[in-house]
């Protein structure tokens, strides 16, 4: 199945020079999110994951399935103010502004084996700044799941170390 045949490109949003990659195309496609799930997960299966962590928003959408395929517990990383809980917080760049993501202190345990997930690796800030949450907390960073990577943008500079994994290049 070609995945990238169900993004859509919207020029100019949020802003004036950004195309934006619009996932809901390929979201209310019944095989293409199936599919997309199922392969995001795969390489999981014998890993005994103990929790997903999913970046707001998209992130929440696959990483929730993820949990559920995995049968693991998910955890959200949420922008300011959002978690009612004690946090911790790590400030980010994105390709199209600033932002601080947050994370339950009580989310993971030391030792914890977790994968972050988001929809799209971009220039890499908002997956660094939840690698550092989840290295904070101490949990043990399995891989990181992208369904896009805008591999121009070398996001990927930002995570050595990391298994990182995407499955649609541009
Ligand atoms: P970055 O921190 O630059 O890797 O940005 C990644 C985050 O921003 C992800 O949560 C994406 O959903 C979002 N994002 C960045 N650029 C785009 C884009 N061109 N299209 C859609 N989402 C984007």
């Amino acid at each position: 199945m070609k995945f990238a045949e169900f993004i859509r490109d919207v020029p100019d949003f949020p802003e004036k020079g950004i195309v934006f990659k619009d996932i809901t195309t390929l979201l209310k496609n019944t095989d293409a999110f199936k599919h997309v799930c199922d392969l995001m997960v795969e390489k999981y299966h014998d890993k005994e994951v103990d929790k997903i962590v999913g970046i707001e928003s998209r992130g929440f959408i696959f990483g929730s399935v993820a949990a559920y395929l995995l049968g693991c517990g998910f955890v959200p990383a949420r922008k300011p103010g959002k978690l009612p809980a004690e946090t911790i917080s790590e400030d980010y760049t994105l390709e199209y502004g600033k932002n601080t993501l947050e994370i339950h202190v009580d989310g993971i345990k030391p030792g914890e084996k977790v994968v972050i997930m988001d929809d799209l690796l971009a220039t890499g800030g908002t997956a660094r700044a939840v690698a550092k949450l989840v290295e904070k907390l101490k949990g043990e960073i399995l891989g990181m799941e992208f369904l896009i990577e805008l591999e121009f943008l070398k996001g990927i500079e930002k995570l050595p170390g990391y298994p990182v994994t995407s499955y649609i290049k541009y």
